[in-house]
């Protein structure tokens, strides 16, 4: 029996296919290329935050004008979502990779990021695709209204939530670039990825030429 599900995964490496491409988060140039990524697009969003602040007419002193329990329970807050969207942000994944394959999936962390991944599978590049641009596409259409909201209601709420979206664009860095290469350098359907969290391979029929 062929369910919808097993269309878009396969068991085993199918007969004919060859490693294209391999993928190591945990290697020290990839951790440090997309950290330092990651802490660019941070500060960019933050210059951005500021500056629109800025042209808004918000003087400097008004940012911590709030009393002094709001001030620890805005913080507080502030922390719990950042801990809260690091685990969303994987959840959203796998709930992508599960709702397309039915699989066990794995979650973890290492020293240059968190992970989500499936890895006893071969996951068509439809699939991979819809998992990795999950979170960057849910939490940017979430943040969006979100920072309009906070712009216009506290410059610090507009700060600290801009320093989130920051921390989130940052973040998918990495998931937007294997983002680009399913849609520029693997653009056969037919191509397979193996994600264990923090790795990924990819696999293409092997008459194919890569890097065209
Ligand atoms: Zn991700």
């Amino acid at each position: 029996m062929t369910s919808k599900k097993t269309r878009n995964f396969e068991k085993a490496l199918p007969e004919g296919y060859r490693q294209a491409l391999y993928i190591n988060t945990k290697s020290a140039k990839f951790g440090l290329i997309f950290n330092a990524i990651a802490l660019l697009v941070l500060l960019l969003v933050m210059a951005f935050a500021v500056l629109t602040l800025y042209i808004g007419g918000t003087d400097g002193s008004d940012i911590f004008d709030v009393g002094s329990t709001q001030m620890l329970s805005t913080y507080l807050i502030f922390l719990g979502a950042m801990l809260g969207y690091v685990v969303l942000h994987e959840l959203v994944h796998g709930i992508a990779y599960k709702a397309m394959t039915g699989e066990k999936l794995t979650f973890g962390m290492s020293w240059s990021c968190a992970f989500c991944g499936v890895p006893h599978i071969f996951t068509y590049r439809k699939t991979a695709l819809t998992s990795v641009v999950m979170p960057f596409a849910v939490f940017t259409l979430l943040f969006i209204p979100i920072l309009i909201l906070f712009y216009f209601v506290h410059p610090l709420y507009y700060l600290l939530a801009s320093f989130l979206f920051g921390l989130h664009l940052g973040g998918c860095s990495g998931d937007l670039y294997v983002l680009c290469l399913l849609t520029v350098k693997f653009k056969d359907p037919n191509t397979l990825m193996r994600d264990t969290g923090p790795e990924q391979f990819f696999y293409i029929p092997s008459e194919e030429k890569t890097g065209n």
